[in-house]
């Protein structure tokens, strides 16, 4: 996961302004969930931002940094818009954060194994889906006008910069907590992984197998022109799973031209 960093003002395309205007002004106007549901259903303009979102990432799914040509990316409400699962389980009577189903803030470029909802082989269920676990329940903002800066979110932040740092790589290609300590932070990070399944679809596999080409560059042709642009492609923020290639080849540190690099 690495840090998407969005200057201020965001710069958002014209044609957005006005879409925001007129589905903000549409959705002020409902008062059930259930004609929520189905605004949402028929105004899913959050789309519209999908261009601006790629380009936020460098066409990366923000969550584990996979680039996906042939697939579609999802553009998820981190908040999620309608309702509201803890462990899988339904919050009883909430109708989610659907005040903000329009703000362009609460928008993550997702692909679809960390958004949507799928069992792997195994049976285990992976996606992000409308979870959205808090330290603190009591804390949770439950309609329009509380203040959300109050809510410690379980679930890792792409767009916060601390949560990012949560997360390490090994050479496995796993990712893993940053601290082992079972402490909040380690709790979140161990949530995030399991829940986006980050180390499901054979994902450790595809980076370990990338891994051991590069690793073998570095220690049999070593310093060379051609090995160090190497390097430098696979740790610029528009490659793929570039945290990994970041802490992978820092295992090569020691060797000073390597460290240059990092
Ligand atoms: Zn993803």
């Amino acid at each position: 996961m690495r840090f998407i960093y969005i200057v201020h003002p965001p710069y958002l395309p014209a044609r957005w302004i006005k879409i925001h205007k007129g589905r903000v002004g549409g959705l002020a106007a409902l008062t059930t969930k259930k004609e929520r549901a189905e605004y949402f259903r028929k105004h899913g303009s959050w789309r519209v931002l999908k261009g601006w979102l790629i380009e936020q990432s460098h066409g990366k799914c923000w969550y584990c940094e996979a680039k996906i040509e042939r697939a579609s990316f999802d553009v998820d409400h981190f908040r999620p818009k309608l309702g509201i699962t803890v462990d899988g389980t339904k919050m009883p009577g909430d109708s989610g954060y659907y005040w903000i189903a329009y703000e362009w803030w609460n928008f993550r470029l997702s692909c679809p194994r960390c958004n949507r909802p799928e069992k792997d082989v195994d049976g285990v269920t992976y996606g992000k889906a409308n979870e959205f676990p808090l330290l603190d329940e009591s804390k949770r903002c439950i309609r329009p006008g509380m203040s959300i800066s109050e809510e410690r979110p379980k679930l890792l932040d792409p767009c916060d910069e601390k949560d990012c740092k949560l997360l390490a790589y090994g050479i496995d290609g796993e990712t893993k907590p940053a601290s082992d300590d079972g402490q909040w932070d380690c709790q979140r990070a161990l949530l995030t992984i399991k829940q986006l399944g980050f180390n499901a679809y054979a994902t450790p596999e595809s980076k370990r197998s990338q891994w051991r080409a590069i690793d073998a560059l570095i220690r049999l042709a070593g310093n060379h022109p051609d090995v160090i642009s190497c390097l430098q492609e696979r740790l610029s923020p528009e490659h793929e799973y570039s945290s990994f290639f970041r802490s992978a080849i820092g295992t090569h540190r020691d060797r000073a031209w390597v460290e240059a690099l990092l």
